[in-house]
């Protein structure tokens, strides 16, 4: 099939490009975002592969039902981005990859609790100017403290196991509970508990209308004083406004965050030459105890392998008329 690429970087590329040797599919990409100013270079192709931030509402999805698009073929795993009622009226399917390496993900947010924790993000600018000082890099251990985890799919169940590994005492919120998890000693409890019990809460479940703002005024004030808050689930899992105010009055300890709500017009582009015009990530950037990334959980090479393999397989069962493992519906 021709299968036209958005949002299309130079990693995406080199994994596909080496996945599609010995394939049947040929890729057309381009590095623009889908929507509806580009979505007419998908004309002349058969279906669309797109990123988290390519937003395919009911007016982009028209359009590509018009160029005969019939496979929408995501290669991540969240699908809050798309209108899959949209997508069902316009007979296109959706297919995503929906565990591609939950490692890369949750090793990431172990990354960022190890680098708030333990102050390296401060320590690695301070002895590139020889400032061997250790003022002010006083860190607090891991190992005993309680870990929040809200979804223990297959994210969350990584970050668990290596939260296990490091000593912790894990308790947990997610509408289905997890057998697995229960038998390595993971405590599943109302999520009102487990916000006010934990030293750090990592999310790790899907944004939907039931978990937008999961994190607001509200449900910091239930959080212990000096929280840690990690979020490289989605950025509207967090009501910004309510995590700045909490960080300027202390409440929260230090934050991580791979995703932010307005990520859509800054993450995975150069601004460096341009004013930062989205005041509330400018805002996040001056707290010592903020570490903000842009959107790389996903990022390893055993990821992108994986993410070009499922994405494949997916398109080819798509045109073998094979039932889709990994289709996504509207509920
Ligand atoms: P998953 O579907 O395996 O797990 C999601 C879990 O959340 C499930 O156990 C589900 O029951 C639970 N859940 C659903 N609604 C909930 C609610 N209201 N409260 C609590 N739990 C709820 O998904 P996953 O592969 O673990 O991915 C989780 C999320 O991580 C994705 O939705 C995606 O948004 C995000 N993600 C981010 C990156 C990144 O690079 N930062 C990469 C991949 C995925």
């Amino acid at each position: 099939m021709k299968v036209a690429c958005f949002s299309t970087k130079s990693y995406d590329r080199q994994s596909f490009d080496r996945a599609l040797t010995d394939s049947r599919h040929s890729f057309g990409y381009f590095e623009v975002k889908l929507d509806l100013h580009t979505v007419s270079l998908a004309e002349g192709h058969q279906a669309i592969c797109s990123f988290v931030n390519d937003h395919i509402d009911e007016a982009v999805m028209k359009k590509l039902d018009n160029l005969g698009i019939k496979l929408i073929a995501l290669r991540c795993a969240g699908y809050n981005q798309i209108d899959l009622k949209a997508a069902a009226a316009h007979g296109i399917k959706v297919v995503r990859v929906p565990a591609y390496s939950p490692e890369a993900v949750a090793e990431h947010a172990f990354a960022l609790i190890l680098t708030l924790s333990r102050k390296t993000h401060k320590a690695y600018n301070r002895v590139r100017e020889n400032n061997f000082s250790l003022e002010g890099l006083t860190g607090v251990n891991i190992h005993g403290k309680t870990i929040g985890v809200i979804g223990t799919g297959a994210i969350g169940r990584a970050f668990c196991r290596i939260a296990n590994g490091f000593g912790c005492k894990i308790v947990a919120y997610d509408v289905i509970e997890n057998e697995e998890m229960k038998q390595m000693g993971v405590t599943y409890l109302p999520l009102a508990e487990v916000l006010a019990s934990s030293h750090i809460i990592s999310l790790h479940c899907p944004l939907t209308p039931e978990t937008h703002h999961l994190i607001n005024a509200k449900s910091i004030a239930l959080m212990r004083d000096g929280v840690a808050l990690i979020n490289t689930s989605r950025g509207a899992l967090i009501e910004t406004k309510a995590v700045i105010k909490a960080l300027k009055n202390k409440k929260i300890g230090y934050l991580g965050i791979d995703v932010y709500e307005q990520e859509e017009n800054i993450f995975f582009k150069n601004l460096s030459e341009e004013i930062m015009q989205d005041e509330q990530i400018a805002r996040l950037m001056t707290f010592p105890n903020v570490l903000v990334t842009g959107h790389q959980a996903f990022l390893t090479k055993e990821a992108l392998e994986q993410i070009s393999k499922t994405t494949l397989e997916n398109i080819t069962a798509f045109e073998k008329g094979e039932e889709l493992a990994n289709e996504v519906k509207a509920s």
